[in-house]
């Protein structure tokens, strides 16, 4: 899971912020409204932030994504356009795997307030709750027992341990190093790794 500077999310721009105040209270249609000064615009700048990874598995995302709505666009449409609720995603990990899991455990009208099921990226250390190496993304000793039930909820939800993630982020690191010591440009990363494997490079 990448970890996000809370001090440091998107910022809306006056813009947005004046299209967002004119649909008064929020309701979850609203998210495919004006697309393109708000969703296309909100994916593209957490694409910049996050260098084009996904949130929750950390591996380059190839096709459009998705914007992660954290607490769960259709549940807590209060949070619909919060930048901390925001973060960038493969479709795997959002559609397939996060799904509609209602992740918050004590709601309240301040964001930064809820309390969630799921380590956060924005607003927990990420790097406290987990020991991540190239590969494996795996649970740190010595948490304390409400620490640890909340990284083991956010570990078996996006599946860490899986072998369908182990095989994506082992390819992932190979196609790194790959791209390393061939000193290729992101578009060239892009086209090779939509039809080559990286398997020799492990
Ligand atoms: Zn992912």
């Amino acid at each position: 899971m990448l970890n996000l500077n809370k001090d440091d999310p998107i910022i809306l721009n006056d813009r947005q912020k004046k299209i967002i105040r004119k649909f008064g209270r929020l309701e979850v249609k609203h998210w495919r409204r004006n697309e393109k000064t708000l969703r296309i615009k909100i994916r593209d700048d957490l694409i910049g932030k996050q260098n084009e990874c996904c949130v929750y598995c950390g591996c380059t995302v190839f096709d459009k994504g998705d914007v992660e709505h954290i607490a769960h666009k259709a549940s807590y449409t209060q949070f619909l356009f919060t930048p901390l609720n925001l973060a960038f995603s493969c479709k795997t990990c959002n559609q397939t795997y996060k799904g509609e899991v209602d992740v918050v455990a004590v709601e309240n009208p301040v964001y930064e307030k809820c309390v969630f099921k799921m380590v956060h990226p924005y607003l927990d250390d990420v790097d406290r709750f987990f020991d991540t190496t190239r590969i494996t993304i795996r649970i740190r000793k010595g948490l304390s027992k409400s620490d640890y039930k909340k990284a083991l909820f956010t570990t078996e939800l996006l599946r860490w341990t899986s072998e369908e993630v182990v095989f994506k982020r082992e390819q992932q690191f190979a196609a790194d190093k790959f791209h390393k010591e061939h000193r290729l440009t992101p578009a060239q990363h892009v086209m090779l790794d939509k039809t080559v494997t990286y398997n020799q490079y492990k």
